[in-house]
């Protein structure tokens, strides 16, 4: 077993893994970067981006549907081949990573395909090769699709997010289990190209870390859509035969379709890595915690970015992690460090569902002097202009007793994009009142702002 010596391995070439190797490389160290699978890790390949190219086609859709309420008539007859193809040849290169792999070695990276494992302290292995790493290692290893033990469920070979952006028809219809934000981005666009589609979710109500006004807004909209909802009862069985999925459920029920997506949250990639050869016990869950410079406590030299941390699972989070290993690892004069009281993220839904900070439950429970400010975007100008499809709100949270916001919701046509002034009000702790002095364009669905500022206690 020959042995190298480099100044830093990256375990993970995810969104996290592929950003810090980049720099660190570009900056002049000498890295090797590791990864199983494919350099880019899900969000490329089987996440954000291909899910979003579906939603994308499937918005489209619905808006040719809404023609004929408000601009003649139309008439659209789906056909998803036309998604697959542009997944399979513009956002995965037929899930063929060589150009990410070229990026990073035109970087001057080292990339190792392969399973990297923990050899003891400063040491990895993978492929027979011990890398020594005089500055440190970078843990990015990422998540993969949790799979319930529920019986029968892994015996019938379910799709997860990794098989159903390989699909070129659309199924009949199609379970759901799971009303996260995965679920019922893939159920509405699904839906859309005109599978039947029904959502099973344990928790009383869906997309269920967010705030009420979400859930109620979106099983409205989803219900109008014809996705039935079942929420507040989980599958005790799942059976499979050539007609396709039965899943029967807690109340006695079943519910049967011709195919079962399991969305039912992420499991860290963590596993058979050696974790205990550097100290940390990998019974222990979490495995570790990390300092606001994504080192690992406990340990000496590794650092820890992207879902693994738990800091929130989204490709942004993964990379403004990254940032922050980078200027820890390179001994930046004013390294950046991790905040984590604005973290935004946004559910792709129509209406999409964007947030930042607290929820009115969370900065609740964290003992803050809470007041809350709620507009319907429906009715305000911009709202009413659009029309169909115009369902949403903007709901803040507000800390009364710093005058700031600690938490929004913007929901509505592209409520994420609208989330974006809200992100910044949080991240810096703008003043309300330097919020409702300001100059809101009009009739834009930003401009509702204005109603929820006068809406705060
Ligand atoms: C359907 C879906 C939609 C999503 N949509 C969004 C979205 O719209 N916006 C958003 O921000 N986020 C979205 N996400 C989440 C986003 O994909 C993840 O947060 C992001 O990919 C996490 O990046 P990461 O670097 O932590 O790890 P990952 O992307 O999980 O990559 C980890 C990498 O590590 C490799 N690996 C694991 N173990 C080892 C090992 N021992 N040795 C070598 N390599 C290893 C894996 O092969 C993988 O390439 C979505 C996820 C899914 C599933």
């Amino acid at each position: 077993m020959s042995e190298h010596r480099v100044d830093v391995v990256v375990i993970g070439m995810g969104p996290g893994g592929e950003d810090v190797a980049g720099n660190l490389a570009e900056a002049g160290l000498s890295v090797v970067g590791i990864d199983s699978h494919l350099v880019g890790g899900e969000c490329p390949y089987y996440g954000c981006i291909p899910s979003k190219m579906m939603i994308r086609a499937a918005d489209l859709l619905e808006e040719g549907r809404r023609i004929n309420e408000m601009a003649g008539s139309a008439t659209v007859e789906p056909d998803f081949g036309v998604v697959a193809d542009r997944i399979r040849d513009e956002a995965t290169d037929d899930w063929d990573d060589q150009v990410a792999v070229d990026r990073f070695v035109g970087k001057g990276g080292n990339f190792v395909r392969g399973r990297g494992s923990f050899d003891g302290p400063g040491r990895v292995l993978v492929n027979d090769e011990i890398y020594v790493a005089s500055k440190g290692i970078v843990l990015a290893t990422g998540t993969s699709p949790s799979m319930p033990n529920i019986p029968g469920l892994k015996e019938s070979n379910p799709w997860t997010n990794r098989d159903i952006v390989k699909v070129r028809e659309v199924p009949k219809s199609m379970i759901v289990l799971g009303g996260g934000a995965i679920g019922i981005e893939l159920a509405q666009a699904f839906s859309r190209f005109g599978t039947e589609v029904t959502i099973i979710e344990p928790a009383e109500r869906i997309l269920g870390v967010e705030e009420p006004q979400s859930s109620e807004l979106l099983t409205k909209v989803f219900g109008d859509e014809g996705i039935e909802i079942r929420c507040g009862v989980g599958a005790t069985s799942v059976s499979r035969n050539r007609n396709g999925f039965t899943v029967a459920l807690a109340d006695d029920t079943s519910v049967t379709a011709e195919h079962l997506l399991v969305a039912a949250g992420r499991t860290p990639n963590l596993g058979k890595i050696g974790l205990k050869t550097v100290g940390l016990d990998d019974a222990a869950r979490p495995v570790f915690t990390v300092d606001d410079q994504m080192r690992i406590e406990g340990v000496d030299n590794v650092w820890a970015i992207g879902d693994i941390t738990g800091k929130g699972g989204f490709t942004h989070m993964a990379m403004y992690e990254s940032g922050i290993a980078f200027d820890s690892i390179t001994g930046a004069s004013s390294p950046r460090l991790f905040e984590g009281h604005a973290v935004s993220r946004v559910t792709f839904t129509d209406p999409e569902i964007g947030s930042v900070g607290m929820t009115e439950a969370q900065a609740r429970s964290a003992g803050l002097r809470v007041s809350i400010g709620l507009a319907d975007s429906s009715t305000s100008s911009r709202g009413w202009i659009h029309g169909e499809g115009n369902a949403g709100f903007i709901k803040l949270v507000a800390d009364a007793d710093r005058g700031v916001l600690v938490g929004a919701t913007s929901a509505g046509p592209r409520g994420g994009d609208v989330l974006a002034m809200f992100n910044l009000a949080v991240h810096a702790r703008i003043p309300i009142a330097q919020l409702r002095s300001m100059i809101y364009a009009y009739p834009t669905f930003y401009r509702g702002a204005l109603d929820a500022l006068a809406d705060l206690d």
